[in-house]
């Protein structure tokens, strides 16, 4: 098992990626944190764990409020020992709208949410990971955070500004053999663009085409880069953002058949 005795904290974790990432490290022998904003689905997910024999705790946090995630990392250090792996998964999307009718209401949202979030929670248990001078953070863009993309001011710089803070941390860090990468998923089947596919604001006929390998990804499959990235086979890997997009960003074509 790749990660025996490891713990790790994985944030949105009741639903799509996150869950997956967390019933996958739970094989591989981690015991794992449930964070959610919702306290159902992440206590969902935690029974699932202990139903395949796992270790799981849930916890409620807003990984844009503070106050949260420092209640959210003391729970996990004293209920479970310590956090050796932080998986900044919990994201929300974009309104998908033309940026001059986007609102601003939204776009403060979508940054808090994905990029603040992502800040507060490996601040925080960076402090644990610096003082055990030991740990694995990885970060979840998004393809949107390496290219432009229509309709995407909110979701695209905040997804740009995660990958530039996994660069930052990782230089910061490496003296406290502290690992920091990033996964740029693409279209993953899970319920975040369920709203922008229902109103037409995505197109899943036209991404399809648009995809080299002709389908949205599993959640299982960003999961399974991710216990790549977090495990100790990627230990001279940091600072790097992996695209798990099934061809999009090496697309260039429009012209052949
Ligand atoms: P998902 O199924 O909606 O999972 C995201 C989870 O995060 C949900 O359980 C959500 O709870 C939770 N969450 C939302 N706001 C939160 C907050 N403030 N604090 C804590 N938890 C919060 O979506 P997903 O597709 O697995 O997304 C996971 C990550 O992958 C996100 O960062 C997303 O941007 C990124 N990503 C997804 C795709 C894709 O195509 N799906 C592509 C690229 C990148 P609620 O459901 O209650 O809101």
């Amino acid at each position: 098992m790749k990660l025996s005795g490891k713990v790790a904290l994985i944030t949105g974790s009741g639903s799509g990626i996150g869950k997956a990432a967390a019933l996958l490290f739970a094989k591989e022998g981690a015991s794992i944190a449930v964070s959610d904003i919702n306290l159902s689905s992440a206590e969902q997910a935690t029974e699932a764990i202990k139903q395949l024999g796992g270790r799981a705790i849930a916890i409620r946090a807003d990984v844009s409020d503070a106050g949260d995630v420092d209640m959210m990392v003391d729970k996990v250090i004293k209920e479970l020992g310590g956090i050796h792996i932080l998986v900044n998964n919990a994201g929300i999307p974009g309104e998908n709208l033309p940026t001059i009718e986007s609102s601003v209401e939204h776009w403060d949202k979508v940054v808090r949410v994905n990029l603040r979030g992502t800040y507060l929670c490996s601040r925080r248990s960076g402090q644990w990971m610096v003082s055990n001078k030991a740990g694995k953070v990885l970060n979840i863009a998004s393809i949107v955070g390496l290219a432009g993309f229509v309709a995407r001011a909110s979701y695209g710089p905040a997804k740009a500004g995660i990958v530039n803070l996994t660069q930052t941390l990782a230089v910061e860090w490496a003296k406290y053999n502290i690992n920091v990468n990033c996964i740029a998923p693409g279209f993953v089947m899970t319920p975040l663009d369920g709203d922008l596919i229902r109103s037409g604001r995505l197109n899943l006929e036209l991404i399809e085409k648009r995809i080299p390998l002709g389908h949205r990804a599993q959640p299982d499959d960003i999961a399974k880069a991710a216990l790549f990235l977090v495990s100790d086979d990627a230990r001279y890997i940091t600072g790097v953002t992996l695209p798990v997009d099934g061809g999009w960003l090496a697309y260039g074509d429009v012209c052949a058949k």
